[in-house]
């Protein structure tokens, strides 16, 4: 389980420009498909080995000058309640404001560790006018520029030192499920439709503590997983009715999975914080359900209203379309099972090993047949085909002799037949070109 790190602090500190700073190498990295802006509360860094999340809790709440204390408070409860390391950034420019001293107050009597950072500390020179952050009772304040980075190598270094190790609890090799949706979708209810009146199918792992995060099931004839039944449970202690309690919950229970049922209320049909959820489902890169729930609500169900749900949903989550759609109903159990066997049919994908000769012999002759476009007058050969092994997603490599000039299109073309060849709905594939 990974570390999660909260970014707190009252507005125009420099919240999300720390954000962007800290996810920005990672991402670069992991070679993310044009970001999109409802991602910014939510992203992964490394440093020193260690990977983490970042969540900039300002990205949830109203972010305006005239911010009520309450709003702030709400920031800093979720915090402190779901995050292991908060980093609390001050404004050196402004010095110590009235908010800042409330929010201080709150988070000295959290039994979180605190990192306070002095931000728009853009040069040396401005670090003594750090100091008098001291005054907040957190301890000496670490010096940052969230503009020019000064600072950032010792703020990681820090941070890195008080993130939890991350626990390699010792699960067996079975599917992890997540489900995830928004307040009132109906999670619990498909949960316990998954349970039945059998509630003793429900086992806490042996010698885990309270953190652990996992109930293992045995239903339908799979064995499986359920991940954060917990925080399902915890729910009534929370206000879920604000939406970025139920984001952050989602972040840990997707982390944590290898498929997500994202469930969304048929009577509803698709809002924001669907598509936040599954924009962290797919920045995680993990296997995908999704359940129409509430279907018995919904009153005329021909096929070409299902039609009509179905095309508005892919269209609401393109580019990515390769997925199962269940209409459910927890209140009448309607398809529970269907769920549970095509979230192990996902997870089949996810796992799925195409040999490389069966690649080639699939894709040589279509790349001959239509071959990347020229570039500059240049031919660009594609030679090879393989995929890696023990990735975490499928991710197939094209050799070829100038795969700096293959297209986006193309790669997508070439994605779009391997789906058609082989079966994997639900799971997210990569494919990379490289150089011979
Ligand atoms: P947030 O409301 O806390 O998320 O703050 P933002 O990240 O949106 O930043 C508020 C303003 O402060 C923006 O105009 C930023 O460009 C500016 N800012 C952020 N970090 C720094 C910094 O390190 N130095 C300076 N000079 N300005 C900064
Ligand atoms: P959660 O917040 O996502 O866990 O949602 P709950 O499982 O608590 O459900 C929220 C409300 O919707 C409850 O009143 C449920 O009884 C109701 N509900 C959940 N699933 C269904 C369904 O399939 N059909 C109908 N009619 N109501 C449902």
């Amino acid at each position: 389980m990974s570390n999660l790190v909260a970014i707190v602090g009252r507005p125009n500190v420099g919240k999300s420009t720390l954000f962007n700073r800290l996810t920005k190498s990672r991402r670069a990295i992991v070679n993310d498909e044009a970001g999109t802006t409802r991602d910014r509360q939510y992203g992964l860094c490394e440093w020193c080995g260690r990977d983490f999340s970042v969540v900039d809790t300002g990205g949830w709440v109203v972010n305006s000058e005239d911010i009520f204390e309450e709003e702030i408070n709400r920031q800093v409860a979720i915090a402190i309640e779901e995050a292991d390391v908060i980093m609390f950034v001050v404004d050196v420019m402004s010095g110590i404001t009235d908010l800042d001293l409330h929010v201080a107050q709150i988070l000295r009597s959290a039994k979180k560790p605190v990192i306070l950072v002095a931000n728009k500390v853009d040069t040396f020179d401005l670090q003594y006018q750090a100091a008098e952050f001291y005054g907040l009772g957190l301890g000496d304040p670490y010096i940052m520029s969230a503009i020019n980075g000064l600072g950032s190598g010792e703020l990681l270094d820090r941070l890195v030192e008080y993130l939890k190790p991350d626990s390699n609890e010792q699960l067996e090799e079975l599917p992890r499920f997540a489900v995830v949706g928004r307040p009132n979708a109906g999670k619990s209810s498909i949960i316990n439709a998954f349970i039945g009146e059998d509630r003793h199918i429900v086992t806490d792992i042996a010698g885990t503590t309270r953190d652990s995060i996992y109930a293992r099931y045995n239903k339908f004839g799979h064995d499986f997983y359920l991940v954060d039944t917990a925080g399902i449970r915890k729910k009534a202690k929370v206000n879920e009715d604000i939406e970025y309690y139920s984001v952050i919950r989602a972040i840990r229970a997707i982390e944590n999975s290898d498929v997500c049922i994202l469930m969304i209320d048929a009577t509803r049909g698709i809002e924001s914080q669907d598509l936040n959820i599954f924009s962290l489902i797919q920045k995680n890169r993990k296997g995908l359900v999704v359940c129409v729930n509430k279907w018995d609500l919904i009153e005329s169900k021909t096929p070409k209203d299902i039609k009509r749900y179905e095309d508005a949903i892919r269209e609401r989550l393109a580019p990515f379309t390769d997925f199962p759609i269940i209409f459910t109903s927890a209140l009448t159990k309607q398809r529970i099972y269907k769920v549970v066997e095509t979230a192990i049919e996902v997870y089949e994908n996810k796992k799925r090993k195409i040999s490389t000769a069966k690649l080639n012999e699939f894709f040589l002759p279509l790349i001959e047949n239509y071959p990347p476009p020229a570039y500059k007058g240049k031919y660009i050969k594609i030679k090879y085909v393989s995929q890696l092994p023990d990735t975490q997603v499928p991710t197939f490599v094209f050799f070829a002799n100038l795969p700096q000039y293959i297209k986006q299109p193309y790669m997508r073309f070439l994605e779009n037949k391997l789906r058609e060849t082989w079966e994997f709905h639900g799971t997210p594939v990569l494919l990379f070109p490289r150089q011979k």
